[in-house]
């Protein structure tokens, strides 16, 4: 039988920051409260809390809490036939988001192949709806794959975000067993080279999770196809399983490891790479943009 790797102790989690961001943590709970807004962050109880809202930057859900799809190491409700999506949610999830005072909002989705665009349309109204209230928030969509429908990538791609992003997960050779089988390496790739050149100024961004069962090489090919496809930042964490019914963890990928990928991710052109255990693929991500990209 197999019984998991005993966590190491790097992986706990990171203490709280200074008392500045203390401070916009702590005004930011009490808004989630105020305004019931749903955030990742606190439903997938992510380490980095602390850290991402004591620097203005969230990650927030839309189109619902059940996904179409099914990924093995994924923790979201599935179901074929979901819950409608709520036309009024990219007014509400606008107003919430903008009245928060946040610097830069990762919008997440479920996969809504229920749907013949994918979810698309009502995205990029909720990308419109935030610019028009907050003009200078941040906003990074993480994306579905659309089932490689191109138009709707690049609707999403054109609606005045700031960056795309969409999750290749793992190597190529692993997908199958990761990710739905609807999904899949090269339907991703495209997605994320269709994203660029539809919107050049736009920045592409993938993530990766470790610790599945891939190579060093195999992990080396997959930045090398990302930097192919014109893709910008990479991120790589570990996985961890979020229940017995999950994939396992293959391993845990040590601290000086994920320094090796940041740096060869550096080395191959990539414009940003965050490589540690906890990163997570939204992890402090306002920071870097809004030094560095965004003049
Ligand atoms: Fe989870 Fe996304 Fe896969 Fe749906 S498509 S099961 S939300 S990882
Ligand atoms: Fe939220 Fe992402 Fe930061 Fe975690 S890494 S706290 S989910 S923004």
């Amino acid at each position: 039988a197999y019984s998991e790797p005993q966590k190491p102790s790097w992986l706990k989690v990171r203490p709280p920051g200074d008392h500045e961001s203390q401070k916009e943590y702590t005004r930011l709970r009490e808004t989630v409260r105020k305004k019931k807004l749903a955030t990742v962050c606190e439903e997938a109880r992510c380490p980095n809390i602390g850290e991402c809202w004591g620097g203005g930057t969230a990650t927030i859900m839309i189109m619902g809490d059940t996904c179409t799809r099914g990924c093995r190491f994924c923790n979201i409700k599935t179901s074929k036939a979901p819950e409608g999506l709520d036309p009024n949610e990219p007014v509400h999830a606008a107003e919430a988001v903008t009245s928060w005072g946040l610097k830069y909002v990762v919008i997440t989705s479920v996969d809504r192949d229920d749907y013949e665009d994918g979810g698309s349309a009502h995205i990029a109204k909720t990308v419109k709806e935030m610019k028009k209230r907050q003009s200078d928030l941040l906003i990074e969509v993480l994306a579905p794959d659309f089932r490689g429908s191109l138009k709707d990538v690049e609707k999403v791609a054109g609606c005045g975000l700031d960056v795309y992003a969409h999750n290749l997960e793992t190597v190529e050779r692993l997908q199958r067993a990761v990710r739905d089988y609807r999904a899949g390496y090269k339907q991703s790739l495209k997605t994320l080279e269709a994203a660029k050149s539809h919107a050049p100024h736009v920045v592409t961004k993938t993530s990766l999770m470790l610790g599945v069962g891939e190579s060093h090489e195999e992990i080396r090919q997959t930045m090398r196809d990302l930097r192919d496809c014109g893709v910008e930042v990479v991120t790589f964490g570990q996985y961890l399983r979020p229940s017995k019914r999950h994939l396992k963890v293959e391993q845990w990928v040590p601290p000086h490891e994920f320094e090796m990928w940041q740096q060869e991710g550096e080395q191959m052109g990539f414009r940003y790479v965050a490589s540690g255990p906890l990163v997570r693929s939204s992890y402090k991500a306002g920071e870097f943009y809004l030094s560095a990209l965004v003049k």
